[in-house]
């Protein structure tokens, strides 16, 4: 089964996660305070589609609300062909599995890959993200010239240790909010091995017939992301 950039960077986390959101999604439970934060992603992601100036997004729904993968597929195809200096939301899809990069951006002879991040450090998760990004881009053909984080440029909260990578390529003002701009090429194109490596595996996870991944709860519950199966998990684990 295809898989999209979501359904990677959870896998990675915890196999059993990815399984349960393909087979058993009604057992999630988010919280209010991380759906806040979800959404709080989402309108930062947005504004700053705007940050390299004019640009053109792909997004389409259905009539039903969901989104129309096919037609954004189709779009981002003919904009590339017409070599569109900023697509947001471009998407691509290799053997059915599928991903929207954030921002395209023409430089040269091919596009820099831009994910948005409503934080202020890189994080492994962020690069895994790139690296799928990349694999799926590059399959479909696309030269890739750098891959980027785009995060907040604001000062960051006392105590935040520095970035461990992802050196500042730019720092960017749009619409009276700053963002820097972080350089992580090379960690992208080393985790876009990662994704090779794990893509189909993966996928695997998502048939009708894939047992359930037997994973007990630890640490990885709560890094990077708490899962919002903990409550699920850890019942069936004090019933066993
Ligand atoms: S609670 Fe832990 S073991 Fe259960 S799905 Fe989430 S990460 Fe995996």
């Amino acid at each position: 089964m295809p898989i999209s950039k979501t359904d990677f960077v959870r896998g990675l986390q915890c196999e059993k996660m990815l399984w349960l959101d393909a087979h058993a999604p009604e057992l999630k439970i988010i919280p209010p305070e991380v759906q806040a934060r979800l959404d709080a992603g989402n309108e930062f992601g947005d504004k700053a589609m705007g940050i390299f100036g004019a640009f053109t997004e792909t997004t389409a729904y259905r009539e039903d609300g969901r989104l129309n993968y096919s037609q954004m597929i189709a779009d981002t195809t003919s904009l590339l062909a017409q070599k569109t200096p900023v697509i947001c939301e471009a998407a691509f899809t290799w053997y059915g599995n599928f991903c929207a990069a954030d921002i395209l951006r023409k430089t040269g002879e091919g596009y820099a890959v831009y994910e948005v991040k409503n934080t202020w450090r890189v994080r492994e998760e962020f690069i895994a993200d790139l690296g799928f990004q990349r694999l799926i881009l590059r399959k479909c053909g696309v030269r890739i010239t750098g891959s980027y984080l785009i995060l907040r440029g604001d000062e960051p909260p006392e105590g935040l240790p520095p970035d461990a990578c992802g050196k500042t390529a730019e720092i960017l003002t749009h619409e009276g909010t700053t963002y820097r701009v972080a350089d992580v090429t090379k960690e992208a194109r080393a985790a876009e091995q990662i994704a090779y490596n794990r893509i189909f595996e993966l996928g695997k996870l998502k048939r009708k017939d894939a047992c359930m991944p037997c994973v007990s709860i630890g640490e990885h519950c709560q890094k990077p992301y708490p899962c919002w199966y903990y409550g699920h998990c850890s019942a069936s684990q004090k019933e066993e």
